[in-house]
């Protein structure tokens, strides 16, 4: 018997985007390591930084939370790695959909937990953890 492949909105359940709901367990597992958790995560569906409109993520400093779409599409997650790959060798690594949604979500965290570091930084802190 066949089954039927679940088809899920207009996205038609392809793999044109990483939906962010699939990997919230590895991301809690991620963020516990530093005393956050997945419950600080906000999905949303708009996102626009005008410093940086490439981001897919943003976070809260003051409330701890992290804001990250919650569909990232290829295109944007190519921007995020060619943006990084100007200044890091490890962007290419970026192209793994977990370790994506993981890199940008230490970021995010770097920002709550150093308010004073700046992105390149927290990029730099985000590459460092997901080696240990
Ligand atoms: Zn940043």
């Amino acid at each position: 018997m066949r089954k039927n492949k679940e088809v899920t909105g207009s996205m038609g359940g392809t793999e044109d985007v990483i939906n962010v709901e699939d990997h919230m367990t590895e991301l809690d597992l991620a963020l516990s390591r530093h005393g956050l958790s997945a419950e600080k995560i906000i999905l949303t569906d708009e996102l626009t930084d005008p410093l940086a409109p490439f981001r897919v993520a943003a976070s809260y400093k003051i409330k701890g939370e992290i804001l990250i779409k919650r569909r990232i599409t290829r295109e944007e997650q190519r921007a995020v790695i060619d943006a990084l790959s100007e200044f890091d060798p490890r962007a290419e690594e970026l192209s793994d959909d977990l370790t994506f949604l993981k890199h940008a979500v230490l970021h995010e965290a770097c920002h709550i937990l150093w308010r004073y570091k700046n992105c390149n930084e927290c990029d730099a802190w985000a590459f460092y953890e997901m080696l240990i």
